[in-house]
């Protein structure tokens, strides 16, 4: 492990945001860790290219946001970064008070930039962007189910107006028509933009050819602001610049691991249910008593004891997941907060006792269940390696107490029925 110089270093404003771009960038070529939350500064990290770190910074308060955004905006740089790419919302999710706006205040401040080029735009999933107008598919942003959104309604689709609100200095906009004469074109407009004021620039784009476009325009400066698209742009601007060199997606997954295999499973989404109906052919599967985990402890060290007894011969499936007639029936008789979160925690328990018995790769399905055990487990960050399903890769922890150590996270619908197989298959 050595001190890397970074490419690319990212703030990303939720943790699954930051999970996308993170393999985006890795479907790219770049070699990627993602962090939970701003790293230790003595973190040790494998040759990296690029690093995303992910805050929760989406929804709190903006004073907040920005000190995080900025506490990580230190950290890379420090790392050599660059260029860092604040990662927002593909669906542009902020409120007329920011956070977009006043974190990417601070950091150009911080950068010394005096234009900031901003699109969520990545045309693959349905996001475009022309005249500074987000569609979702064939809809306007303001006619989408964001419309409706609990903590971000989108009411305005034209995102420079949008963007000026939440912003201190002036928007403009580079049109489709500038960007489609090449980067030439948009380095001018930008030019024009900033002399007359503007500290940020939304940028149209509607074929993903635009974004390569703009990431080769996006890092003439130190600071972008964007979705995975433009993260995709930017990567595709340093292999291509020959600033990084292109690794096979999961070259960088590194040596096997080895030791023994678990899985942990607290989704109780359909596919899940599927897929632990599968696992239940290949290997040994122990069911939980969500009563008895509500009530106590004990379920929990059952469960640690009965894999214990089995690892050594191969890899086992804890579930506390059930039908949707028996959630709702164990919610009612203990209310839905109290229950969830006594599962996550007993989850996070059984990883635990897992991991102290010596499991070293590791799989968990189910978002907030993932959340429990990779913060349980303390590990800082992880190495994004191959891909089993569409979304879910396979992780090496970084600096973890455990030490070495291979994980996969699948929220709830990822993954087809093998999905616990594949992903023990692709973690050697
Ligand atoms: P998903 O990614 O499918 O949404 P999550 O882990 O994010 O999965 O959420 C599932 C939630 O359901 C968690 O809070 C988990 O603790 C809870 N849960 C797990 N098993 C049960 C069960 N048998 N009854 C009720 N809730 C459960």
């Amino acid at each position: 492990m050595t001190l890397a110089k970074l490419s690319l270093g990212c703030i990303a404003d939720d943790y699954t945001g930051a999970s996308d771009l993170a393999n985006t960038l890795t479907r790219q070529g770049l070699r990627t860790v993602q962090t939970i939350g701003v790293p230790p500064d003595d973190l040790a990290l494998p040759e990296v290219d690029a690093v995303v770190v992910s805050l929760k910074s989406r929804s709190i308060e903006a004073g907040l946001a920005v000190t995080r955004s900025r506490a990580a905006e230190k950290w890379l740089r420090s790392r050599g970064a660059g260029h860092v790419l604040f990662k927002i919302c593909s669906t542009f999710d902020s409120t007329d008070a920011g956070n977009i706006g006043p974190v990417m205040d601070a950091l150009r401040a911080d950068s010394g930039d005096a234009i900031v080029l901003v699109t969520p735009a990545f045309p693959e999933t349905g996001r475009t962007v022309y005249q500074g107008n987000l569609f979702v598919g064939s809809v306007p942003l303001n006619e989408s189910p964001l419309k409706d959104h609990p903590l971000n309604p989108m009411h305005d689709s034209n995102l420079v107006r949008v963007l000026a609100r939440q912003s201190t200095s002036p928007v403009g906009l580079v049109d489709l028509a500038t960007l489609s004469r090449g980067a030439d074109a948009v380095r001018g407009r930008l030019a024009d933009l900033a002399a007359k004021g503007s500290g940020a620039a939304i940028i149209d784009a509607v074929f993903d050819r635009d974004l390569e476009t703009i990431g080769a325009v996006a890092l003439d400066h130190s600071l972008s602001v964007g979705a995975s698209g433009i993260g995709l742009g930017l990567a595709r601007g340093l292999v291509g610049s020959g600033k990084v060199k292109s690794a096979a997606a999961g070259a960088a997954s590194g040596a096997p691991v080895g030791g023994p295999a678990a899985c942990l499973a607290g989704s109780c989404s359909q596919a899940t249910l599927q897929q632990i109906a599968s696992a239940e052919k290949v290997m040994p599967v122990l069911r939980l008593d969500p009563d008895q985990i509500v009530a106590g402890l004990a379920e929990a060290r059952r469960a640690v004891a009965w894999a214990v007894e089995r690892i050594t011969s191969g890899p086992v499936l804890i579930a506390s997941s059930s039908t949707p007639e028996q959630v709702a029936a164990l919610q009612s008789r203990h209310g839905r907060d109290a229950a969830g979160h006594a599962i996550e925690q007993a989850m996070a328990d059984i990883a635990e006792g897992l991991v102290r018995s010596g499991v070293r790769r590791l799989v968990v399905a189910g978002g907030e269940t993932s959340g429990a055990v990779v913060d349980r487990l303390r590990i800082p960050g992880f190495l994004v390696g191959a891909e089993i399903a569409a979304g879910v890769p396979v992780l090496r922890a970084v600096g973890a107490e455990s030490g070495e150590m291979l994980l996969a996270l699948k929220s709830g619908n990822f993954g087809g029925a093998e999905f616990f197989s594949d992903a023990l298959q692709l973690m050697r």
